[in-house]
């Protein structure tokens, strides 16, 4: 089942080639230029994981549904219980799914197992390992502990959703434990965005595929997987659109047919201003360039427009450079295109183990950090000493970003620094 998209939309006349944007100034761009592009469908429930949700949901009912048994063990009357121990006569049996029909005996105690409901009358449940069960005259009777109290090792109706608790909003992503809290108040299907769909494109005449033999000053495509890689971490349906040759009609020619069929498209390399770098002049012939030429290290040239309603992310060719600005700027755009939030990185103040001496200013810088934790206990960030944006070892080494503001021109050792934990951005750790 499939809606109908809501329509894109960006204003094509905000910004028009304004050099050296600032971080912040370019995020708010495109925070608030943008909105949700994909339609809806109902999936079944198995099919939702890390889907953005597009309904309300409120709990129907109470979960769990009854009174039940934390433990197995003995249920019982806590006002029939001596509470410097005693015992019981062993009643009915419960197991979970099995409830008995009508109340407890007066001054018995039913065996009952973890989950199964509390037979009526009973609101406390003896532990069985702490429990001694014994014969007399044909009787079975069972020794509770001292100590328990009232209520002990019983789970309420109710505890973890009161019906008609509202649950979740539209736009949020479906975690694991998300899927079990819809679950378990019996949805089946839920309505969500549909995936976006991304195309893919690397540029550069010294491109190749792994697998492709290399020519003379060749290089292989890294971006291509790292972006994928990157990218599927949030709903979207990659189109691999190959690579682009250094040719200005091939470039634009491969972007309107993509522009047909994607939701976005992501570009890396050929956003510089040099001779062999098209993708901007075909954006600006073919639609809209808004911005391009950030004030952030590394990162500088990226680039952001549309063709038709489609947008282009126009990342840099270098791998760090790539990789930076997806994580600050093509992940929130993918969420929100995709009907969720502008994501923001998890920010921490973390020590540094290291200092910086002449930064520039007035340009936002990220370096590539590695957590470590020294002899005292403490945990500092250490920077990758290399500054090479083409440096992938850099990437591997790191745990995050440093973020180092614009207005800041040296960094202390031990002085507090903002450190974006990769994990914060959607990835999984090595
Ligand atoms: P460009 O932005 O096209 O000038 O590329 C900048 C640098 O990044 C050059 O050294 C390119 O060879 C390199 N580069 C561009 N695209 C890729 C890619 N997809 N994979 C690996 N390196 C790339
Ligand atoms: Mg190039």
């Amino acid at each position: 089942m499939s809606d109908t998209p809501t329509p894109s939309l960006l204003n094509d006349c905000f910004l028009h080639d304004r050099d050296r944007l600032r971080h912040d100034e370019a995020l708010e761009i495109l925070r608030t230029r943008m909105s949700t592009v994909t339609g809806l469908e109902t999936l079944p429930l198995e099919a939702c994981a890390g889907r953005i949700l597009a309904q309300e949901i409120a709990a129907p009912r109470d979960v769990p549904l009854f009174d039940n048994a934390a433990v197995d063990g003995y249920a019982f009357r806590f006002s029939d219980h001596d509470p410097a121990g005693g015992f019981f006569r062993l009643g009915a049996r419960v197991a979970a799914g099995h409830p008995v029909e009508g109340p407890l005996a007066p001054w018995s105690a039913a065996r009952i197992f973890t989950g199964a409901v509390m037979p009526e009358g009973a609101d406390t449940v003896a532990m069985q390992e702490d429990c001694r069960v014994s014969e007399e005259g044909g009787e079975t009777f069972v020794i509770v502990p001292a100590g328990l109290r009232a209520g002990a090792n019983r789970r309420r109706a109710g505890e973890d959703l009161k019906a008609g608790t509202p649950l979740m909003a539209p736009g949020q992503r479906l975690r694991p434990q998300d899927l079990a809290a819809l679950a378990s108040i019996g949805q089946a299907e839920v309505q969500v965005h549909q995936r976006l769909k991304v195309g893919l494109f690397s540029t550069g005449d010294e491109l190749r595929r792994p697998g492709r033999a290399l020519a003379a000053g060749g290089v292989y495509d890294s971006n291509f997987f790292l972006l994928k890689a990157l990218a599927e971490t949030l709903p979207v349906e990659i189109h691999d659109l190959g690579i682009l040759p250094d040719r200005r009609a091939d470039v634009e020619a491969a972007l309107a047919a993509a522009a047909q069929r994607c939701d976005l498209l992501l570009t890396t390399g050929g956003a510089s201003r040099g001779e062999e770098d098209h993708v901007g002049a075909a954006l600006m012939s073919l639609g809209h360039r808004h911005m391009w030429q950030l004030a952030i290290k590394p990162g500088r040239p990226m680039m952001f427009g549309q063709i038709g309603t489609t947008l282009l992310l126009g990342l840099p060719g270098n791998p760090v450079a790539a990789m930076v600005c997806f994580l600050l700027y093509g992940r929130p755009v993918i969420n929100q295109l995709a009907g969720g939030a502008f994501l923001a990185p998890q920010r921490f103040a973390v020590p540094a183990a290291f200092s910086v001496k002449g930064k520039k200013p007035d340009r936002r810088e990220f370096y590539r950090g590695t957590l470590v934790t020294g002899p005292d206990g403490e945990t500092r960030v250490t920077k990758f000493e290399r500054d090479g944006s083409g440096l992938i070892t850099g990437l591997r080494a790191a745990d995050g970003l440093i973020e180092i503001p614009e207005e800041v021109r040296s960094v202390d050792e031990g002085s507090l620094v903002t450190f974006l934990p990769f994990s914060g951005m959607g990835l999984a750790t090595a």
